[in-house]
């Protein structure tokens, strides 16, 4: 890179799966080259910090192994051998074998698979277009949000919560199950503001002593799957101790003496067995919680994905209905803001061709649907073509075991547009080159923050690298899908999307470089009553109705009517005396950054941590390779011995490819697909498993 050239300094915004959405500034050199990337100074939320992997982004846009020319396979399925092919007679393949599998077995034979590589509106959600135009099988995107947005909606009836900003107003900053240090810095750079500037206290509630953890002024240590039990426990202590706020109940709760109640036999020293954590904690915990009036609790992913997970989340969102934290500024519950954006997508998802015959497979249990199970198919054709964008399943989604059959499959096609060559790319029989998102426009939605933010293209790609978008329009046009918005330009797509949502105009944005749609202070804390119809927060939700948009394919499955530890979790037994959740490595995510060289050092390699005091009777050491397993499979790794976890909990921090474990095995081999009561996900903190010593 020619550092003696002064870079411009662009305006752009990450695309990464992060809630924090930052505003970025990029460093760009020439019409090729960027250089370092910035947050933005002047976004409230962003205020200038990002995480480290994505201010070294350089090395990915410009990492010597990026997918530069189309691939055809040439050797068996997941050999790895591939020959350039030209572009037109890649494209022409991808049009006849999806042409071929409609003819054999219909429509629904082909299956657009993509997820949030990218969380751009127009290269993420754009193959949804081409899928309601061919009437392509439906993607029921299951695999992250499902269980922990259900929950919180459980209790406010719609997703939106106070101002994450507000967080540097709050005298109390609850950060419960999600590690900020590792997955949105900025929830840290928002807290300890209050910490500094008003002495605010800063409580974590978490599995293992991680970084934000380590950080917080009373970490709560708890066992995956116990966070209901908590949360009972501390609201026993607020109704016990004079500290709900009953006015506030009887005018925007739906049941509070119901839940009073109901929490009478589940205090402390109840919850104190279950959750692996000490009464006097938990007492500890609720005397901040009752005593402080601007209480704000920053509800996370983490702790929703576990079979009883929505169970948990809207438990945990029901202790700031009890205390009335909702009324004060810096006080309240966010776990997301996707409500505030009602962004109009009907355009670049061509939504006016949606057929609701055509059927929706669950994106969590692709191993099942691939090696044909009827159920998981849901007495439909099997998926014999896939066209995967922006995700890597072979890697990422859970019974990898399942999936990998699957993939294998010869009467399978897979076209796989990707930036590397993935796990699944490995698998496929056509690799695409793709864009990244400096190569690219797009708009994104900051659900963590409250802002829509422009993400232009600020560099030519590489070799010969195309966008989604050029892609799935490309596609269009040789398998005859119409729809208007496969004639028009991202740009065009994104300005148009503005305009129909209500957002102003694509040079409005450009000019601004986002737009701030945080509502108003009412709005934002409920002051004029909840998202239902009579107004009122619900401790007791009716599950299956629930407002979630996404709700689909209900899991039938009797719910606690009120916040309760909803014991269904794949508690250890004799066979399998462990565990296993599979949190998030602070420089990956996801799968994504596995690629870059300084990601990949600070990393290391696969380990999984472990008491001591469960090691010492395995004679497990330090630095021994270990093998963990249970019916699902099995995964061989490094052990590290560590005391910041409960007796019987393990960790092993992912996402690694599944090429850095010795036997090519990733950690989601052990992590099942079985979906999540009411509306699908998949548990990937909730494994039972046992863990051998490898003998030398
Ligand atoms: S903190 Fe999240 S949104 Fe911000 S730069 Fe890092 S990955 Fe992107």
């Amino acid at each position: 890179m020619n550092q003696t050239v002064r870079p411009r300094i662009v305006a752009s915004a990450c695309p990464h799966d992060c809630p924090s959405t930052c505003a970025l500034e990029v460093e760009v050199f020439d019409r090729h080259t960027i250089g370092r990337v910035r947050g933005a100074e002047d976004n409230a939320y962003t205020a200038g910090v990002i995480c480290a992997k994505v201010a070294r982004y350089a090395e990915r846009v410009h990492h010597p192994d990026r997918l530069t020319r189309p691939l055809r396979r040439t050797g068996a399925k997941g050999s790895g051998q591939f020959a350039p092919i030209a572009w037109d007679d890649a494209l022409d393949l991808v049009a006849e074998q999806f042409d071929r599998a409609e003819q054999a077995h219909g429509s629904e034979a082909v299956w657009p698979y993509y997820y949030a590589g990218t969380m751009g509106f127009v290269m993420r959600d754009g193959i949804n277009r081409l899928r309601h135009a061919k009437k392509y099988s439906g993607f029921h995107s299951t695999i992250c949000v499902n269980p922990a947005w259900t929950g919180f909606i459980a209790g406010t009836g719609k997703l939106a919560g106070t101002d994450p900003r507000e967080m540097a107003k709050s005298d109390l900053v609850v950060i419960w199950g999600t590690n900020a240090v590792n997955t949105q810095v900025n929830v840290m750079t928002h807290a300890t503001r209050a910490r500094k500037e008003r002495g605010a206290k800063i409580v974590a509630v978490d599995i293992y002593m991680n970084g934000t953890m380590r950080q917080a002024d009373l970490p709560v240590l708890i066992r995956p799957g116990t966070d209901g039990a908590l949360a009972c426990a501390v609201m026993h202590c607020l109704f016990r101790d004079g500290r709900a706020d009953w006015d506030y109940l009887n005018r925007y709760t739906d049941a509070p003496h119901e839940l009073a109640e109901h929490l009478r036999t589940r205090g402390p020293e109840w919850a104190s067995p279950i959750t692996g954590c000490p009464a006097a904690t938990i007492e500890a915990f609720a005397r901040l919680v009752g005593e402080t009036k601007r209480a704000y609790f920053r509800l996370g992913y983490g702790f929703s994905r576990s079979r009883n997970g929505v169970a948990n989340m809207h438990a945990a969102s029901c202790i700031a209905a009890v205390t009335g934290a909702w009324r004060y500024e810096g006080g309240g519950a966010f776990h997301h803001n996707d409500a505030i954006f009602h962004l109009d997508k009907s355009l670049i998802e061509g939504k006016d061709a949606a057929d609701p015959s055509i059927r929706m497979l669950d994106q969590s249990r692709i191993g099942a649907i691939l090696t044909g199970d009827k159920d998981a198919l849901r007495g439909g054709p099997p998926v014999n073509a896939l066209l995967i964008q922006n995700t890597n399943p072979v890697a990422v989604a859970p019974e990898q075991d399942a999936v990998k059959r699957g993939f294998a499959r010869d009467d399978l096609f897979v076209c796989v547009h990707e930036q590397f060559m993935t796990d699944t790319a490995q698998f496929a029989d056509l690799v695409l080159p793709a864009t990244m998102f400096v190569e690219h426009d797009d708009i994104y939605l900051a659900g963590g923050s409250q802002y829509l933010l422009l993400g232009p293209k600020l560099i030519e790609p590489p070799g010969e690298c195309r966008s989604n978008h050029d892609v799935i329009c490309a596609l269009a046009r040789r398998l005859g899908a119409e729809h208007p918005g496969f004639a028009m330009t991202p740009r065009q797509l994104i300005d148009l999307t503005l305009q129909k949502s209500g957002w102003g105009t694509l040079a409005e944005l450009e000019a601004n470089r986002w737009i701030d749609c945080q509502p108003d202070f009412a709005t934002a804390h409920y002051l004029d009553g909840f998202a239902y119809p009579d107004g009122k927060f619900r401790f007791k939700p009716d599950w299956p109705t629930v407002p979630f948009s996404r709700a689909h394919g209900t899991v039938r499955s009797a719910m606690p009517s009120l916040p309760d530890h909803w014991d269904v979790i794949e508690e250890a037994d004799t066979e399998h005396p462990f565990r296993l959740a599979t949190s998030p490595a602070r420089d990956f995510l996801n799968s994504s950054f596995t690629e870059t060289p300084t990601s990949l050092a600070k990393e290391g390699r696969p380990e999984v941590m472990i008491h001591p005091d469960d090691a010492a009777p395995l004679a497990v050491a330090d630095g021994d390779v270990v093998t963990l397993g249970n019916r699902r499979g099995t995964v061989r790794l490094h052990a590290r011995l560590f005391d910041g976890v409960r007796r019987g909990v393990l960790i092993a921090e992912s996402l690694w490819p599944n090429k850095a474990y010795a036997d090519g095995r990733g950690i989601n081999t052990l992590t099942g697909a079985d979906p999540i009561a009411p509306f699908g996900g998949a548990a990937f903190h909730d494994n039972k498993v046992w863990l051998r010593k490898l003998a030398h």
